[in-house]
């Protein structure tokens, strides 16, 4: 037993692990983190390439300083500083012009008014309130509103088990509302709203209006786990990157360490896991656990991939929208959602872009630019998939191309991230965008404990026991765990 607190192992340095290991070692016990990779993040790490410091993946931050990555840091006194989008950024639909994206509630209602004024987003409000309050009733309606303003946690729990589609559809069955709930959802949770449970969706959704304060991290994704890592250090904890975990040490139902690649035991009061609660089922053995946790683990599913093409561009093009730009071509939220499942490509794809050098310019050469152009894809790293996913990124570039033909012509440097990538830098045989899917019935009460069947080995990330968008729920998983040891 340390002196001061437990010895604990952290398996894996994403947002989940290094957030954990920061706050624990800062609260007096004797932490080491181990990380698999030279360097820690897992997704959201940021890599250096001919002068830019660019995103492995991309990443816009709904609560930024406001929701639980800030507050990690500000539990363990790191440095993260955080850069705000006003407003969040633009969409444009190829059949109705450009709308701006508020990035507080208070400048809301003059965006979504202008964009009533210029007929991009017209839903027939008489339609929809008489479809409300048939489904609602007039006092059930006020109630309900009232309860999603304010991401009520009992009301949310209650439509955990329900689509955000069907959950939108007793509002309004507006193909406007439709489409753009359909891309909030592949934005947020990376399924389609058909599939997303409307708790999870709008629990996200209120608190990035609410908290207004969307953002990114100064000098990149990697800052996040890079500022925890550094305070971890601070305080004494050990970090050994490049070192992988084969196996937990399970011994009497209890975890009591682990063993590394290299054969080193290292034994631990408790063994917390960023490895993905499926990989961690593998570490520690199936036989360790109930034969019912082993099967409803093996049957949850991940979410859906986020596949990209960076761009490092010779200069700054000004006509591609600020910090944020959704493209939607004239389809609907089914159309959205079927190109997955069918594997078929329309000709032409949205696509979402994000530029990290509009929050921080010096993430690139002086006057140069990063641009990051996306599209959802599958998950599962087969051949097929990973034919499917590069087609996908073709498709998505020469609709990148057609609406902004400059950029072609300004690229230093170009570089993909696929499925395949994905994997290859967690360690999971999976290239899912999030972690575990937040869909009907793997949400809220339904969601994996952090606690696992094994006394004292834990869950940590975007796989177990918190709420939000990908990184945010990886750190209040971190803060939820912390709290519990
Ligand atoms: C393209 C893309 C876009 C995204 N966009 C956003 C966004 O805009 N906003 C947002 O909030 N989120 C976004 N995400 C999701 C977000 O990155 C993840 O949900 C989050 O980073 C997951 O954190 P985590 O701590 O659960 O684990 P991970 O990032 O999966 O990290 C796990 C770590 O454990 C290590 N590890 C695994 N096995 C072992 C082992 N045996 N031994 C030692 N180490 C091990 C891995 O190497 C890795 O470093 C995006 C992801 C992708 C891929």
């Amino acid at each position: 037993m340390a002196p001061s607190g437990k010895r604990i192992v952290v398996i894996g340095a994403g947002v989940g692990g290094a957030g954990v290991a920061a706050l624990l070692q800062a609260r007096g016990h004797s932490v080491t983190l181990l990380e698999r990779n030279l360097y820690v993040g897992g997704k959201c790490t940021s890599l250096e390439k001919n002068g830019y410091v660019c995103d492995y993946a991309f990443h816009l931050y709904s609560m930024g300083e406001a929701g639980p990555l800030g507050e990690i840091n500000r539990r363990v006194r790191g440095e993260l500083r955080w850069l705000r989008a006003r407003p969040m950024g633009k969409m444009f639909f190829q059949d109705r012009g450009w709308m701006t994206l508020p990035a507080t509630l208070g400048t809301a209602l003059p965006y979504l008014g202008l964009a009533y004024a210029k007929g991009v987003l017209r839903p027939s409000v008489i339609k929809m309130l008489r479809s409300s309050v048939r489904n609602f009733g007039v006092m059930g309606l006020l109630d309900t509103v009232a309860k999603i303003a304010r991401a009520d946690a009992g009301f949310l729990h209650t439509i955990d088990r329900m689509s955000m589609r069907d959950f939108l559809l007793q509002f309004t069955d507006d193909k406007t509302m439709h489409r753009i709930m359909g891309i909030f959802s592949f934005l947020l949770v990376v399924i389609p709203y058909s599939e997303a449970s409307a708790g999870e969706m709008l629990w996200c959704l209120v608190n990035m209006f609410s908290k207004s304060s969307l953002g990114y991290p100064q000098g990149g994704a990697r800052e996040i786990a890079g500022s925890y890592a550094r305070a971890f250090l601070r305080d004494g904890g050990s970090l050994r990157q490049g070192c992988a975990v084969k196996r937990i040490l399970v011994r009497d139902g209890k975890a009591r360490g682990v063993e590394t690649e290299e054969g080193e035991q290292i034994p631990a009061d408790v063994v917390i896991s960023n490895a993905g609660i499926k990989s961690t089922l593998e570490l520690a053995g199936e036989d360790q656990f109930p034969a019912e946790y082993a099967s409803y683990v093996k049957n949850l599913k991940y979410s859906r991939s986020a596949n990209i093409i960076k761009y490092g561009l010779d200069c700054t093009l000004p006509e591609v929208p600020r910090y944020f730009f959704q493209y939607m071509p004239a389809q609907s939220a089914r159309q959205l959602d079927d190109f997955l499942e069918k594997g078929t490509d329309p000709d032409e794809q949205s696509f979402v872009i994000i530029k990290p050098t509009d929050f921080d310019p010096y993430l690139a050469p002086l006057g140069k630019q990063i641009v990051i152009a996306g599209k959802v894809g599958p998950s599962e790293v087969t051949p097929e998939n990973i034919r499917f996913c590069e087609e996908v990124l073709d498709i998505a570039e020469k609709s990148v191309f057609n609406v902004f033909p400059r950029i072609k012509d300004h690229i230093e440097w170009k570089q993909r991230a696929t499925i395949q990538t994905t994997s290859a830098l967690t360690g999971r045989s999976t290239g899912e965008c999030i972690g575990l899917a937040q869909c009907v019935g793997q949400t809220g009460g339904d969601k994996p404990r952090a606690a696992t069947p094994v006394k004292d080995l834990w869950l940590v990330g975007s796989d177990a026991g918190a709420r939000g968008v990908g990184t945010e729920m990886a750190a209040g998983s971190a803060l939820y765990v912390s709290h519990q040891i």
